[in-house]
């Protein structure tokens, strides 16, 4: 199609005459060809029907129809919707009542090849002289701005559906906080609309200045290192007043003037967080109370020790035993129970003070942490607070209960242990209180539990010891001086200590008295004294051995079991060739129990005799009831008998009691001749000491008694 060719105006269409006639009036117009060579600008005439008068070039360039197609035709057929035809009617009406321009008008109108074309499209009306109008219409073509402008906007659409869409909080602050870009998630949190965010800030809409504050802070310092960065933050729902929980990453940018600002994307971990927080607290809290459980007060007693080492302060750890609380339970039912165990967390937790701990670690046992005292006395007001608070009778289903507690204490760093050992030791403090009698605190004591510890050591030495055979005997003849003959021996223990040589037990003894090896000790002396007897008897050797047997080994369930059992294995050994020495301060220490553990004993025919006899004060009363054959008057008399007129008058009284009671007595300690002979005139005629001899290995004995001579010998001899 070469539209140029018919020149500018087509045959004549049936009816359209008077238009072509004007239109080929206008041939050769010099408007008219200049019209036609106007690059870019389309140009058409109409008549009043709006049929096509005139078509330039440039219009069959823009909507693709030749001048001859398009003359006589309405744009309706050509390029424009049935409604922008009538509208463009309108138009036409409105041009002829008046002068100016009208438009220009963005349209969007059909190409021949039906494709779209944006244009500016004027209108206006020439006034012919004949009174018949022209109206001309002016077409910029404006398709190639206004696909850009639309695809520009396509992106913001997607900007904003993006944004508004996606579930997380999307924000663009400026310097100062301004939103200069913000999604619906914002929108939803301050509880307003997109529009009403923009210009805005946080402190618009959240009441909690400190949020706000580091909101701005935060966001100004990402701005500043230029380093996005990653923040955990939480944030005061404008409406409810929840508290919700971000991860927000920070992006710092640049606007297009330069200037900074920052992207935030919160997502919203609320829920996480909870879940955590609840695993947190089902992990370091304790159920019932809602107290921080065993774990976590490990944690705290770290960090506490640690700032007691840093500023020098003291720390007390208490641990709190409910008394009476078990029968309670017993009777009353567990939820009763549980329901007084809460209330008693409720009151420690009041009577503590701000930043002290407290755990709960058992059933009824609690342990507070006091951290910062000044000195002890400030413990002990805060304990006895505790002790006031926890016995306040608790009303439950019209019952009165009531319950006390014991509290045991250690005091950092008086006690300079680690945190599990610091526990330990108040719960032996605790221990403590509750022998003293309960509803009381007690201080543990570092140095006696050193000592303690040590002989627990000591102890377990002494096992090993008696397992690996270290352990021996010793032999100190006792003799009689009317019947001039050895009348028995009393077995001593030495220790054969490999790296410390051959101890006595004074080096050991009083370390491990009272403990539990004290008993193994004691056995094993029994059983070896009781096999010595039995091979000294069948060589021929016929005296008596003494034992010494410590109050708890006496005192232990199995004693007499234990030597009945041993009298058994040796059937050659009359039992009344055994004799026991118990201390006269343990035949004190439990009458009763001693009586009748001697009774059984002496029923099965060992004799007794009183250790160190005068010292303990016993009453004429107590003697009397005790079944012991033999009284040992004490070492320190005898030793002292001739220079001290007092101990003189003891050793005189004893051996009077002895003989009131019938009574053996012996003097032990007996050191030299005169000694010997003092107590002779006395009436004590049984004697043990350095002065006949001192103790000796059990083979050395038999050889020791038959090269016996009564006589002293001199002490260092
Ligand atoms: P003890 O029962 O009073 O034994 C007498 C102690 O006096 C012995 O000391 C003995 O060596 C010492 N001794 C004897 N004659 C004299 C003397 O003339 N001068 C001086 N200075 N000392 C003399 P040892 O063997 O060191 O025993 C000390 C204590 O250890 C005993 O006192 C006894 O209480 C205890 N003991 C010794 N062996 C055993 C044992 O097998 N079991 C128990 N439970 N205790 C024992
Ligand atoms: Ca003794
Ligand atoms: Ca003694």
């Amino acid at each position: 199609m070469s539209p140029h060719d018919d020149g500018f105006f087509r045959e004549p269409t049936p009816g359209c005459a008077s238009a072509e006639q004007r239109a080929a009036s206008r041939e050769g117009d010099p408007v008219a060809v200049t019209l036609d060579k106007l690059p870019h600008v389309a140009v058409q005439w109409f008549d009043s029907a709006g049929r096509v008068l005139f078509w330039n070039q440039a219009s069959e360039q823009l909507y693709g129809y030749s001048r001859s197609e398009a003359l006589g035709r309405t744009l309706g057929e050509l390029i424009y919707t049935p409604e922008q035809q009538a509208f463009f009617h309108d138009l036409m009406h409105r041009a002829l009542a008046g002068d100016e321009v009208l438009g220009p008008e963005l349209q969007t109108v059909r190409h021949r090849d039906g494709s779209r074309r944006s244009i500016l499209a004027s209108l206006f009306v020439l006034r012919a002289g004949q009174g018949e109008s022209v109206f001309v219409c002016v077409d910029v073509d404006v398709t190639r701005e206004q696909d850009a402008h639309e695809s520009l906007s396509l992106e913001r659409q997607l900007l904003r559906t993006v944004m508004d869409e996606n579930p997380n909080i999307i924000i663009l602050k400026d310097w100062d906080g301004h939103f200069l870009m913000a999604n619906r998630g914002l929108a939803e949190l301050y509880n307003t609309t997109i529009e009403n965010l923009i210009g805005k800030t946080d402190g618009d809409f959240n009441a909690n200045a400190e949020q706000v504050r580091f909101f701005l802070e935060n966001a100004r310092s990402i701005m500043r290192d230029g380093k996005t960065r990653v923040v955990m933050e939480e944030s005061t729902h404008a409406e409810t007043g929840e508290t919700r929980y971000y991860r927000s990453i920070k992006k710092p940018l640049r606007g297009a003037d330069g200037e900074p600002c920052v992207l935030i994307t919160a997502s919203d971990v609320t829920d996480l967080h909870l879940a955590r927080q609840q695993i947190r607290q089902l992990t370091y809290h304790d159920a019932l109370t809602q107290l921080p459980n065993r774990v976590l007060l490990a944690d705290r007693m770290q960090q506490a020790i640690a700032l007691a080492r840093r500023d020098g302060s003291m720390l007390a750890v208490a641990y709190i035993d409910l008394d009476g609380f078990k029968p309670i339970n017993d009777v009353y039912g567990h939820a009763v129970g549980d329901a007084l165990l809460v209330q008693m967390a409720e009151r420690l937790r009041n009577t503590a003070r701000e930043g002290d701990t407290v755990a709960r670690i058992g059933g009824d046992e609690f342990v507070l942490l006091l951290s910062h005292l000044s000195d002890k006395p400030s413990c002990e007001r805060i304990l006895l607070r505790v002790l006031a608070a926890l016995a306040e009778p608790v009303v439950r289903n019209g019952a009165e209960l009531q319950v006390s507690a014991s509290i045991g204490v250690t005091l950092y760093p008086d006690d300079e242990s680690d945190a599990d050992a610091l526990i330990r030791h108040a719960d032996q403090a605790m221990y403590q209180a509750k022998l003293q009698g309960r509803n009381r605190y007690h201080f543990f004591d570092p140095a006696h539990d050193r000592k303690m510890q040590a002989a627990r050591e000591l102890c377990e030495r002494v096992v090993t010891g008696l397992q690996l055979g270290e352990f021996e005997l010793f032999y100190q003849p006792r003799i009689d001086l009317i019947q001039r003959r050895v009348q028995g021996a009393e077995a001593l223990i030495r220790w054969r200590h490999p790296g410390k040589g051959l101890l006595l037990p004074g080096a050991f003894l009083p370390q491990i008295e009272g403990s539990a090896c004290m008993i193994a000790m004691g056995r094993w002396v029994l059983e070896q004294a009781v096999q010595q007897l039995a091979q000294w008897r069948r060589a021929g050797l016929d005296i008596a051995v003494s034992i010494n047997i410590a109050a708890p080994h006496l005192l232990a369930s199995d004693f007499v079991t234990h030597l009945a059992q041993v009298l058994a294995a040796f059937p050659d050994v009359p039992p009344a060739m055994l004799e026991l020495e118990i201390l006269e301060s343990t035949a004190l220490e439990d009458m009763e129990a001693v009586r009748a553990i001697l009774a059984e004993c002496r029923a099965l025919g060992v004799r007794f005799a009183l250790d160190d006899f005068g010292t303990g004060y016993s009453s004429l009363i107590y003697l009397r009831r005790l079944p012991v054959d033999t009284l040992k008057i004490d070492r320190s008399f005898v030793r002292d008998m001739l220079d001290d007129a007092e101990d003189h008058t003891i050793v005189q009284a004893v051996i009077g009691l002895g003989n009131a009671f019938g009574r053996h007595v012996v003097a032990e300690g007996v050191e030299t001749e005169r000694h010997g002979q003092a107590l002779m005139g006395l009436g004590c005629h049984q004697l043990q000491g350095f002065g006949i001899a001192r103790p000796m290995p059990a083979p050395e004995l038999h050889g020791w008694i038959e090269s016996y001579v009564p006589s002293f010998r001199p002490v260092d001899a």
